[in-house]
Formats: C-alpha cells, structure tokens, sequence
C-alpha cells in the first residue's frame, strides 16, 4: 500500500474540510501531526471533592444535596455536590428552568471544570456535567485530553477525530513521515523517535505529569523543540552557505591610509576597536563576501571601526557605501566621514532622498563612474537607478531598522563582473547572545565591548509629571551652569504629525516658563536643513535647550549636553530608551537622565523604568528587553522566521541553544541529506520568504 501523504488521504477529508484546515496552516498529513495541542485536560481519573484544589481543573462525581436560586448582584444557580469526601458547589449564571430541573436533589452527577475561591468557598464556574441515571457508569477517559488550536468550523471533537485517524496510520508505520535525526543522537539525549514523540504527544498517557507537559520539559516535547531549533539554525546556515558561494574582492589590509586617517585624530582606537577591525581584517581578505555584524553600545565608536575597515577597501581601489536607517544620522556620518577622509583625497559622495534634481544626477553620475569613493546615504542607495563601478564594501548602521530583505538587495546591486560586495553592518541594540547564536547564524559577528576612556556614568530617575515644574526648574538650574540639556516628546510612532505638533507646544510652553534660556526645536517634519542648522547651533552652544522628538535618538553628539527629559518614557521600548539616554554622559560632567513619566504606570512600563535605572550596559539592558517583550519584538523586521516558532519558545528553551548549534553544525557536515527536509518540514514557506 502506498504510504498516506495528503490530508485527503484521511477518511472523512474532502476538499471542503481540507481547505478549513487550511487556516490553521494545516495543508499536509505531517502538518496535522505538528498541530500539536496547547494544553492537555485530564478526564482520566475522577477526584475527590475533598481534594479538589484551586485552579487545578478536575473531573468530580457526587450526589446534588441542594441547589438554590441565588438573587446578588446577578442572579445565579448554585448547586451543592457531595461525596463520602466532602461537598463543593457549582454556580450557573446562565441557566434555565429544564436545567433547573435536571440539577435536583438527589441525582448523581459527573462534572469537569476548574474550581476558583468563591463566596460558598471552592466553585465550579460553569462546568461541563452529566446526570447518571441511576446504576449506570460512565467510562472515563484512557488518556489526558488533548486541546487543540482550533478556527470556525472545525471543533476540538472534529480535531481529535482526525488525529486519532492519523495515529492509527502512524501506529502502523503507513504514513509518508521520515525521523530525519540520526538514531544514535536520540539514545545519547534520551530522546525519544519522532513517531514516539508525536504518539504520545497527540495522546499522553493517563499518569503522565501534567505539570510537566505544561512547562514544556517532557522528553516528547524536547525532541520536538530540539529539531525546530535545528531547523532554523540549518536554514540560516543555508543563507550563509550561499553567500559563501559568491566571490568578493581579497582585499589587503591598507598600509597608508589607515595610519594617516589615525594621524589625524586626536584620540586613538580602544583595545575593542583594534580588535573588531582586525576581525573584519581577516573577512576582507577571503576570495568570498563577509557578512559580519558589529554590536557596539551607544557611543562605543562604531564609526571609527567603519572607517578603518573603508581604509583598506578604498586602498585596494574599492568603492565603500555607507548606509543609515535616517536622513539625520545619514548627515552626520557624511559630516564626520567628510571630515576624516576629505583631507586624506577621498572623494565623497551622497545621496538621500531629498538629493534631487540635478545634485541627485551629478550624485549618481559620480557613484556610477567610480568618482565618488565613499558613498554615504539613506535607503536611496537602494533605489534602481543607483550603479556603482566598484563597489567593495557596504557598511550599514543600525541595523535592527533594515530588514533582511533590504540587505540582501543592496548586496546584490553591488555585483561588479562576477564579484559581490562585503557586508559589515552596525548595530547599537545588543542582541543578547543566545538569541545571536540563533538569530544570526548567517552572520558573523564582533562586539565591541568597551567604551572609549572618559565618558561619565548617567545617573537616571524617574519623576510623575506632576512634579513637571520641579523637572523644569531642575533644566533651568542645569543650563545655569553652563550645560546643556534635550527634552525629548515621544509619541506613539504612527502620528509623525501628532508627534511633532507635540513637540511644538512643549517647545513653547519651555520657552514661556524659561524666558532667560535659547531654547531651540528639531522636529522630523523640518526641512533638513533647517534641522541641520538647528543641531549645528546646539552644538556650538548657541542654544541651551533642545527640544526634539525621538528624531534625535541615533547618532546626535554633543559632548556639553549632560541633562536629558524622557517625556512618557513608557511609551518606548528598552532599546530606545537606551538609545536616547546615550546622548548624554558623552562629556566630562555628570550626567542625568529623567524620566518623566504618566502615572499611572502598566506593569511593564514599571519594569522597564526599574531597568532603566539599574543600568547603563546594552547588553544587561538587552537582555531585559529579551525578559520582558520576548524575542519576536526584540528580533525587529528580521524575518528570521524565528517570530513563527510553532512548538519552540526562545525563552524557555534558550538552554538548548548552543546544542542546537553543535548538532546544526554536525547535520550539516555529515547528514546533509537532512538538511532540505528539515527544513522544509518546519519553516516551508517562510524559509524562501526569508532568504529572498
Ligand atoms: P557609536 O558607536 O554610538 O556610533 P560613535 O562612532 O558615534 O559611536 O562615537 C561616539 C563618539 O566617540 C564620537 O565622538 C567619536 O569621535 C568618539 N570616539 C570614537 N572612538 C574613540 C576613541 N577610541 N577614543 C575617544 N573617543 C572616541
Ligand atoms: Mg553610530
């Protein structure tokens, strides 16, 4: 007999209930057998009314010894069940008189539900039940319950019918479904086959612990979790394989430019600095394109490391591109950049989306010809009429705002006669490591883990607005003295318009209140240039106080400016937060950071102000984030496919990840033919979305 492959296959399964169980992702016979239940209930056993306990759901049986019309605040049926152990009660909001009826003194009753602390002392909300005639019994249930994810249409009873359908076939090994993981692996973890895994997890036997089951830990679990963790991991080593397949430029390191781009600072490299460079050193000079990506804190001199590899790439006759996720901070690296690499020969080039007209032609004539050697831009560098001649290296800053896909395609314009481009991208949100490991197994990656010598620590508090006048006191004092400080308004981030208008009246209601102060405004809605002037006199102190909306939250340095307000700093998320606090602290002076929040504060806006305040360190503060959010928001745009995990959980079985990544490895050097197959069975679609 032919092996069953198709949901069809399955009796009962015509196209209209194949095509229901197409919302539920369910399109194949294995895709039934990973629809796993979410939770299990346990109708095996019946316990004793003395021993039900809160919360804990229960099957009980007893005799009705009363049941009452009760008059509260809403009227209600309660319903007195006894056994030889004890009585408990069942209470009914929704009932009618045939059910009044039925529930009479007297009868024995089977009942299933979960009992809460109420005014009769331990309640029955509701719960499911059967009257037993007398002297008949009802068999209970030979296993623990499964429940499973279910739509319109297609009820749990449908669901496990099916499934029983499929075990059976499971059971006897006529099903298309391969246990793609080497046999010995499994004895070594004790881990069950996956037909094992998937009977019992469809089907848990009655004295199975629940408890572990729900925490995730059961062996039958772990295998499944083990091998969509794998999955992933195969997949991201698939991307990398790819890129590796590609051939870049062998670049050399330089062996002028960089000493004289040095020569000229007045500062030289941090230990991390040197080192991540030498990373990216090592990665240039192989005949295959380096994907790498730097972690570096807010103000650890990401740019300078940028710079220093551009060194070497422009030596060796190499266009380097460097792209940023926002106009402002797009201006500031080609100010920065302009100034460091001008004076050495390097001819600059720039485009954004507000170069337009002739400048954006002569851009793209200079990109295109190889003139301009270094290329700083916004997304605009993506655009299809932008050609460069030989492009070497891309760097993009921020990485966390750009999605894979974006990425991709930069690299692919840069194809020049066969070669592709090098890749070293820059981010300020620290990925915890766990989640690099997975997350980014396509890449590489260096942390610069030290901050250049003399920042000063900022202290940071949280403040209710309602001491608002004591907050902007607190700036006239500070400005007083010769600081300089930003007030931030934040705003949900959909309404630019909403946020800049907010912005606008805080601007003006700190100009009243602080008449004697320059105070200044930069808003996303400003002419770029007109922002540029406004930061360009903070900067030169021209101005004391700067109100902005989080516009200023990448890249802005004014070492003077050692007072920061967060207005609704709830409304943020960790990693912004962090970002904008960063623009402080860069100076001698001590610096403060407020909070000045909305009371009253959610749960987890409380936790993220306590994180604030404890620290200072990305990566504490990343891992928080992880804590809090969870990875699917902390992940951003990457469609890792990590976010559509179907039985894994990132932050319960983080613990399996460097041994996912050990086994990736090894599947991929001796069980190749698992590869494809494993992947297939658990990203399908979403790997091709994500390698596109
Ligand atoms: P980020 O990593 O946040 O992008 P930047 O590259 O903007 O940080 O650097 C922050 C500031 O630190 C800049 O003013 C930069 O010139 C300065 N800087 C970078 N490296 C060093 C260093 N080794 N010593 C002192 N200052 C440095
Ligand atoms: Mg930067």
């Amino acid at each position: 007999m032919a092996r069953l492959s198709q949901l069809t296959d399955l009796k009962g399964v015509g196209p209209k209930l194949a095509g229901q169980l197409e919302k539920l992702q369910i399109r194949t016979l294995a895709d039934l057998f990973f629809h796993l239940p979410f939770r299990y209930e346990d109708r095996s056993r019946v316990t004793p009314v003395g021993g039900v306990q809160p919360m804990r759901p229960a099957v009980i049986q007893g005799e009705i010894k009363g049941s009452t019309v009760l008059f509260g605040k809403r009227r209600s049926l309660l319903v007195k069940v006894q056994d030889h152990t004890g009585v408990v009660s069942l209470r009914f909001y929704h009932f009618n008189a045939a059910q009044k009826n039925q529930l009479r003194t007297g009868a024995t009753i089977r009942c299933y539900g979960e009992p809460r602390r109420g005014a009769s002392g331990l309640e029955f909300y509701h719960p499911e039940y059967r009257i037993l005639e007398d002297g008949t019994d009802l068999p209970l249930e030979p296993s623990l319950t499964p429940v499973y994810p279910a739509t319109d249409g297609i009820s749990q009873q449908r669901l496990r019918l099916l499934h029983e359908q499929a075990l059976q076939h499971l059971q006897h090994d006529d099903v298309d479904l391969v246990d793609m993981l080497p046999a010995q692996w499994l004895q070594q973890w004790r881990l069950p086959t996956l037909k094992e895994a998937l009977l019992f997890l469809h089907n848990p036997p009655r004295d199975t612990q629940l408890e572990l089951l729900e925490s995730g830990q059961h062996p039958a679990q772990r295998r499944l979790i083990l091998e969509e963790l794998l999955a992933h991991q195969l997949s991201l080593f698939k991307i990398r394989a790819q890129v590796q397949a590609d051939q870049a430029p062998a670049i050399r390191p330089s062996s002028s430019l960089r000493q004289q781009l040095l020569a000229q600072l007045p500062f030289s490299p941090t230990a991390a600095q040197q080192r991540v460079t030498q990373e990216i050193e090592n990665d240039i000079q192989q005949p295959y394109p380096m994907l790498r990506l730097v972690q570096g804190d807010v103000g650890s001199g990401k740019t300078l490391v940028a710079a220093m590899a551009a060194c070497d790439v422009l030596e060796a006759g190499f266009q380097v591109a460097l792209m940023a996720p926002t106009e402002i901070l797009a201006e500031q690296h080609l100010q920065n950049l302009s100034a460091w690499f001008e004076p050495l020969g390097i001819r600059m080039g720039w485009l954004a989306g507000k170069v337009k007209g002739k400048a954006r032609e002569q851009s793209l004539a200079d990109i295109a010809s190889g003139a301009a050697q270094l290329v700083v831009g916004t997304h605009a560098l993506f655009q299809d009429d932008v050609h460069f001649a030989r492009l070497g290296l891309i760097i993009i800053d921020e990485q966390h705002r750009f999605g894979v896909h974006q990425r991709l395609s930069l690299r692919e314009k840069g194809e020049h006669q066969g070669l592709q481009p090098h890749q070293l991208i820059m981010t300020a949100t620290p990925i915890p490591r766990t989640l690099a490991m997975s997350a980014y197994a396509d890449l590489d990656t260096s942390v610069i883990d030290e901050l250049p010598p003399g920042r000063s620590p900022i202290t940071t508090v949280a403040i209710s607005d309602q001491r608002r006048a004591e907050v902007i006191e607190r700036v006239n004092q500070a400005c007083a003295e010769g600081a300089q400080a930003y007030w931030v308004c934040t705003l949900i981030e959909e309404s630019e318009a909403l946020q800049c208008q907010a912005a606008e009246n805080t601007a003006q209601e700190l100009t009243a209140a602080l008449p004697h102060l320059r105070v200044g405004l930069v808003h996303g809605r400003m002419k770029a240039a007109e922002k540029a002037a406004v930061m360009a006199s903070f900067k030169a102190h021209e101005l004391d106080l700067l109100v902005a909306t989080t516009v200023i939250e990448v890249g802005v340095d004014v070492p003077n400016s050692s007072l920061m307000i967060i207005e609704n700093p709830e409304r943020l998320g960790l990693a912004q937060l962090h970002q904008l606090r960063g623009r402080v602290g860069r100076g001698a002076a001590k610096s403060h950071c407020v909070l000045l929040y909305k009371a009253p504060l959610s749960f987890v806006s409380k936790q993220r102000i306590q994180v604030m305040r404890d620290s200072q360190d990305g990566f504490y503060i990343a891992e928080q984030d992880l804590q809090i959010r969870g990875p699917g928001e902390l992940l951003g745009t990457r469609q890792t496919g990590l976010q559509m995990l179907r039985v894994a959980d990132l932050q319960r079985d983080g613990d399996l990840l460097p041994q996912v990544r050990d086994m990736a490895q090894q599947i991929w050097s001796q069980h190749p033919q698992a590869v494809e197959p494993l992947i297939q069975r658990w990203l399908g679609d979403a790997e091709r979305f994500a390698s596109v």
